[in-house]
């Protein structure tokens, strides 16, 4: 057969339509549901976002989890919802992007229990059993009695249905993680009732049956029925395990549903970082699924290598390679590896930018892909941009990741571009911090960059090259982009001191700047960790990997305390501790002396000296912006972006760049930036 494609024969498999109960899949790439911080706040948002991803190819795009009921929400966070029939046109409007582009729809229904609140509904919470809510906060749920499971069964029948009206070609049974009533009924951790739906395994999962059998009856005519479970809870035998009532679960309900869509939980595991875990993570726990089932089986594992997916599907392991980051990064996947393009692949860095979005309940962001979120209310699409309009030329200063993406997107208008970089090499901060331990996977920031720049005949790239003011008016471009970074400062100031830390003369400082460089700290080395994302702790184990005595201080409670809403501050700290860095939280560091650094209780004040050869400050950094200033009235477009305009995530430096580069010459609207999604006044 002709092959209008330049597809690898390699990859056709992945191309194979699978049928799923009633409905069938284009081909072998399924978006499982992931949180967004969009969800029914921003629903346009949302609808665009997963439009754009089928468009991308996608075969099947899920929702988020969904609340069912208002008796389970979860108060502020951002999720789906499907209350009743005002839920309906947020994502019949979903389904509708969807289907435009050719794939199906599918919607993970949840009823939380013991992971809500009740918040906004002020309903009691209500589980398996009787048990504070999992959220910190002073509630507990009650016991489910036998109208309560009949009601919960109808929620879920009804909730079906109107997802069905939605447009929705595939409706879930959730027990993905430990977060919905389905798993804590299944957890004997939380379930200990002594009816026929407490005790025996059997009678753990008999609700789980029920509510599969009554969903398939209600809607399963014409919608396929998955169900997604956690198969480990990697928690011992103190959970479900992939070994023991995990594997009974999925034999117990084998032919049940039309798909098994199977992970580890929490949800901490199953998102793992890289810094943590390797592409394909989960497949030992879930490779069992396929000996028990003949239903169609999806699992997720940070897939971004297509010969990696081919293996999977062709060791019988999948039949649909998941993803929920890898198409956050890339919406394009699967239409690169049909269209034989693997190395304009961007590859998910594995980082979980995109998870903090729904933790602290924004849209979210992605590191890789700056147009994640910005699909509709910007207009950006994660593939095409407007083409020049003008014949201009552009000087970028520093090969970062803002310098990277700005050249790589203006070239891509088609704007003659010249990238000049003080350094050998490519990348900036992600080519020094890639070297930093766990993180080599956040190289691909630079590489998918690199890669994109080396193909177009406009952008040209000087190394070696740092360009001193002079260097830049003689070189006279039309535009001028400085993206020259950050260092770290090693005055102290930072959050808990709004001034330098005082010291001593003969007290020796360094900052991560210097680490990062090669350079050696002497003696005891105190970290003072004011920064609260992963600098400081990656500090900490580095050095006491190289044999240093290390004491870790933060104001902080606990160590890379903002790394909680990246799912990885437990991993750290326990790794931390186990290395034995001494850890003090609470603390302010307030004096360095030649020997000692002095510490302070945020609470009563009182002074703790600590022995301190080195004092390694962690606590902000300076933008590079003397360039800048030097140039500031010679030359009429000039602009700062990234670290050197105010230095922040690499994502927000990726998202700078791009910005500048999509902005360049055209006319922006006044006012605020972006369109809004306004919430509805009540006719009174
Ligand atoms: P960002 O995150 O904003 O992209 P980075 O610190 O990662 O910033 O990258 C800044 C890059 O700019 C570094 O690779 C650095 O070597 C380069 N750079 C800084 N000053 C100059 C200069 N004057 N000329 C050329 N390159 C520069
Ligand atoms: Fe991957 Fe990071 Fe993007 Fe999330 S934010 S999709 S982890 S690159």
């Amino acid at each position: 057969m002709p092959r209008d494609t330049a597809r690898d024969p390699r990859y056709d498999i992945l191309f194979e339509p699978v049928k799923i109960g009633p409905v069938t899949a284009r081909n072998r790439f399924y978006q499982v549901p992931h949180c967004n911080g969009m969800g029914h706040q921003y629903p346009s948002s949302m609808a665009e976002m997963r439009g754009v991803k089928a468009e991308g190819g996608w075969a099947v795009i899920n929702t988020e989890e969904c609340e069912i009921d208002y008796t389970s929400e979860r108060g502020g966070a951002i999720e789906s919802r499907l209350w009743d029939d005002y839920d309906i046109p947020v994502l019949a409007k979903m389904c509708d992007k969807i289907h435009a582009r050719g794939a199906l729809a599918g919607i993970e229904l949840a009823h939380m229990g013991q992971g809500s609140a009740n918040c906004i509904s002020r309903e009691v919470p209500m589980g398996p059993s009787a048990r504070p809510v999992d959220m910190l906060y002073p509630v507990q749920s009650r016991a489910m009695d036998k109208a309560d499971i009949k009601a919960f069964r109808k929620m879920h029948v009804d909730a079906a249905l109107r997802s069905k009206r939605a447009g929705f070609d595939l409706i879930y049974v959730y027990a993905g993680h430990d977060m919905t009533t389905l798993m804590h009924f299944l957890s004997r951790a939380r379930n200990d009732r002594m009816d026929e739906y407490g005790g025996s395994l059997e009678n753990r999962v008999r609700l789980m049956r029920e509510v599969l059998m009554d969903t398939k009856e209600a809607v399963g005519d014409t919608c396929a029925i998955a169900i997604r479970l956690a198969v480990d809870e990697m928690a011992g035998n103190s959970g479900l395990t992939s070994t023991g009532e995990g594997r009974e679960v999925v034999e117990m309900l084998a032919e049940l549903p039309d798909l098994w869509d199977v992970n580890v939980s929490g949800w901490e595991n199953d998102s793992a970082t890289s810094r943590f875990s390797d592409e394909g993570y989960q497949t030992d726990y879930i490779s069992f699924v396929k000996s028990v089932t003949t239903k169609p089986v999806v699992g997720v594992g940070r897939f971004t290598s297509p010969d990696a997916m081919v293996s999977l599907i062709k060791k019988g392991v999948l039949d649909f390679i998941g993803a929920a980051r890898p198409s956050i990064a890339d919406p394009f996947l699967p239409k690169k590896v049909e269209e034989g393009r693997i190395e304009d692949i961007r590859e998910c860095i594995g980082c979980n930018i995109c998870v903090t979005g729904d933790h602290l309940m924004h849209p979210m962001r992605c590191t890789q892909n700056p147009t994640m979120g910005e699909e509709w209310r910007k207009g950006w699409h994660p593939e095409r941009i407007a083409p020049k309009t003008a014949d201009d030329s552009v000087l970028i200063i520093g090969a970062g990741p803002a310098g990277l993406e700005a050249a790589r997107a203006l070239g891509q208008r088609g704007y003659d571009v010249t990238l000049a970089e003080a350094t050998d090499r490519l990348g900036g901060r992600v080519a020094v911090e890639s070297q930093l331990p766990g993180l080599s996977a956040w190289k691909r920031v630079a590489d998918y960059r690199e890669y994109q720049i080396s193909q177009m005949p406009n952008v040209n790239v000087y190394l070696e090259s740092e360009m001193t003011p002079e260097m830049v008016l003689e070189f006279g471009t039309d535009h001028v982009a400085i993206a020259a970074g950050s260092s770290w400062s090693d005055t102290g100031i930072g959050r808990a001191n709004r001034i330098a830390i005082p010291r001593d003369a003969g007290a020796k400082v360094m900052t991560p700047s210097q680490i990062m460089a090669g350079e050696t700290p002497e003696g005891p080395v105190v970290i003072f960790d004011d920064d609260h994302y992963y600098m400081g702790g990656l500090m900490a184990e580095k050095l006491r990997a190289a044999g240093h005595e290390v004491t870790y201080v933060t104001p902080a409670p606990d160590v890379s305390t903002w790394t909680h809403n990246t799912m990885e501050q437990h991993i750290i700290q326990t790794r931390l501790m186990n290395m034995g860095v001494r850890i003090i939280p609470l603390h302010n560091l307030t004096h360095i002396g030649a020997e000692h650094a002095t510490v302070s209780c945020n609470y009563t004040e009182a002074e703790t000296k600590l022995p301190c050869g080195t004092a390694l400050l962690v606590t902000m950094r300076s933008a590079h912006d003397s360039l800048f200033r030097a140039l500031e009235g010679q030359v009429e477009s000039l602009q700062r972006i990234g670290d050197c305009h105010a230095p922040s995530t690499i994502a927000a430096a990726v998202y700078a760049g791009h910005r500048y580069a999509r902005e360049l010459g055209e006319t922006l609207p006044e006012g605020t930036p972006f369109r809004r999604e306004l919430p509805l006044l009540a006719a009174d």
